[in-house]
């Protein structure tokens, strides 16, 4: 057994040992050696381990090669898809909220105007055309009053909320209209009897 002596202590030692069995002062060319034996046991083991041929282990490390390399691939696409579809969604939806913005900037401001001249039943009548179109008009602050003057039907002006002002315009708009101009409307939105 060859021995070394400690640089801290002076003691003498193996020389395969990691550290100074006296003073503890690390002993580099032990431990290194120690590490080495360690990591011989665990080659060992592996080589141990393994009884498939060489040629077949690679065999089969190809294919689990391939196959791990080919689930990536396949995630990194599924991945890339649903990112873009979202992307895109994304883009539509902001397409679309922006076109609804210009409609609404520009058809309620013409709601607007016949609201403020007084013009309910023309309002209202737009309103109609609006719906009919499937145009976002349901947002418009009288909107409400204009349903209740399209429809005419007294179960829903009550279901809906409306402003004082516009419930008083509601109630001044039947005292004014005509007998003939509730006729049309009867007939126009075939809500004859509903009242
Ligand atoms: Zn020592």
């Amino acid at each position: 057994m060859k021995t070394v002596k400690c640089p801290s202590c002076g003691a003498s030692f193996d020389e395969n040992l990691p550290r100074c069995p006296y003073c503890g002062r690390a002993h580099y060319a032990g431990a290194e050696k120690e590490y080495r034996e360690k990591l011989n046991v665990i080659k060992e083991d592996l080589e141990d381990l393994s009884d498939t041929p060489q040629e077949e282990l690679t065999k089969e490390i190809r294919h689990t090669g391939k196959l791990v390399r080919n689930v990536v691939i396949a995630t990194v696409c599924i991945l890339l898809l649903a990112g873009g579809i979202g992307l895109w969604a994304r883009g539509c939806e902001r397409e679309d909220h922006a076109s609804e913005y210009r409609w609404k900037q520009e058809h309620y401001a013409v709601l607007d105007s016949l609201y403020e001249a007084e013009k309910y039943r023309e309002m209202s009548d737009l309103v109609g055309e609006y719906l009919l179109a499937d145009d976002p008009v349901y947002d418009w602050k009288h909107y409400e009053l204009a349903c209740c003057i399209l429809f005419e039907d007294p179960s829903y002006q009550e279901a809906v909320r409306l402003s004082d002002e516009d419930r008083a315009i509601l109630t001044r708009y039947y005292e004014t209209m005509s007998e003939e101009e509730r006729a049309v409307l009867n007939n126009r939105y075939g809500t004859e009897g509903s009242k």
